[in-house]
């Protein structure tokens, strides 16, 4: 029995020339992500988006597993086709596809919706007849219409006619691409995985930046954010990602700076050079993973003091979540466990014994203005290593 995948996109509020952009990326979207199962038809029509496959034996399972990953999509349902739109293909199919459910269920019921007006049954008609036939086939079964074990859909659209059961729930959401590009400073922690799941969620598409401090962070602690980043692109779709080489301006600080404004200027100075990153990469935001009081460099002062490094928006989705909120969302996208690999990160080199929790920006920017950081942020900037990040890597 053929078998078809179809999508209800969401933000139904969108119209017009909107809609149109936001349904063509969504069908780009999905057409990359299931483009190594094999081949697809993607269309649309009355806010339904079908995907068919066109080759025999491709894996549907992880084809709906993917879809349940894309944003912009608020429920789907994977249905058998009926190889003609009549009620007696319809019959034919519900009581053959839904067998082992229907054999499984102890009461039932059928809902249709036939947005193709030329079909001759109306849709009250289609379900009366419909049911009738099931309880022919099963009889064990009783119509429940208020809490049934199984709800028969029957959908008679302009492309065909699909029966199916309880649609899935999507990844909600909106298309990643409609939402301008944005840079996520990627560490190796339980934050920054988040952070970016949740502004792809918005619309966003990623690049991500990642800083490096050989041999103080090891080969293991970058390796690590790629893999966090490869699980991220299950819902964000591929990226590049830049690894910063931060050693020199870690050393440099540790030399030249008062110890507790180490954490301030290295964050600073990470803004800086992330800002320049993302101008060149054409994007407009930074993402990071910060969250209100959750360490010193996160007080209102210091995000204040790093905030004024960079002069473009920077998003902070996480600031007012709750640690056990963000491990939730982490153990959900499956980036925990690798999260809590206990590789070195760059923030933890040099950290000082008692970091400023209040700085005062005249005096981290008179530390800073002792040393000259330009040569350094340039040459790191000269140096950067590209990674290219896909979800097809997993
Ligand atoms: P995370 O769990 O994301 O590491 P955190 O709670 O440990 O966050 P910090 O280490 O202070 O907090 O880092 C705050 C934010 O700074 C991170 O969420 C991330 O966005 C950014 N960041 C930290 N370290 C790095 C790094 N090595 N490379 C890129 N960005 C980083
Ligand atoms: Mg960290």
């Amino acid at each position: 029995m053929k078998e078809i995948i179809l999508l209800k996109d969401g933000e139904i509020v969108l119209k017009g020339l909107n809609r149109r952009t936001f349904e063509d990326v969504l069908k780009k979207n999905i057409k990359y992500s299931l483009h190594s199962l094999g081949s697809f038809e993607i269309s649309s029509a009355q806010s339904i988006i079908y995907v068919k496959p066109l080759t025999d034996g491709v894996d549907l399972d992880e084809a709906c597993d993917r879809i349940s990953r894309i944003f912009g999509i608020v429920s789907f349902s994977r249905a058998a086709v009926c190889d003609e739109k009549t009620l007696d293909a319809v019959k034919r199919t519900a009581t053959e596809y839904l067998e082992k459910k229907l054999r499984a269920a102890k009461t039932f019921k059928v809902e249709a919706k036939r947005s193709d007006k030329r079909f001759e049954y109306k849709s009250p008609e289609i379900c009366r007849e419909l049911g009738a036939e099931i309880l022919s086939k099963y009889p064990h079964l009783k119509v429940d219409v208020h809490n049934p074990d199984i709800t028969v859909y029957v959908e008679i659209r302009d492309f065909g006619a699909y029966v199916h059961t309880d649609p899935m729930k999507g990844a909600g959401g909106i298309p990643v691409g409609t939402g301008g590009n944005a840079a996520i400073l990627i560490s190796g922690g339980i934050d920054s995985p988040v952070a970016a799941y949740m502004m792809a969620k918005r619309g966003i598409k990623l690049t991500a930046i990642h800083f490096a401090s050989p041999p103080y962070t090891s080969r293991r602690a970058e390796e690590k954010t790629v893999r966090l980043l490869r699980k991220v692109s299950k819902y964000s779709g591929k990226m590049t990602m830049f690894t910063v080489p931060f050693t020199k301006i870690q050393e440099t600080i540790k030399n030249k700076c008062p110890e507790e404004l180490f954490t301030i200027i290295m964050r600073r100075l990470m803004m800086v050079i992330s800002e320049q990153i993302a101008e060149n990469n054409d994007c407009s935001a930074l993402i990071t993973g910060e969250s209100l009081g959750q360490v010193a460099s996160q007080t209102i002062g210091a995000l204040s003091c790093t905030d004024e490094a960079a002069n473009m928006l920077v998003f902070r989705p996480l600031i007012g979540m709750d640690k056990q909120e963000i491990i939730d969302i982490s153990y959900k996208i499956d980036t925990f466990d690798i999260s809590i690999e206990p590789y070195e990160d760059c923030c933890t080199v040099f950290t000082p014994k008692h970091p400023r929790t209040r700085p005062v920006l005249k005096y981290v920017k008179e530390a800073e203005q002792k040393v000259d950081f330009a040569p350094l942020v340039e040459e790191a900037l000269q140096n950067l290593k590209i990674t290219y990040i896909s979800a097809d890597d997993n």
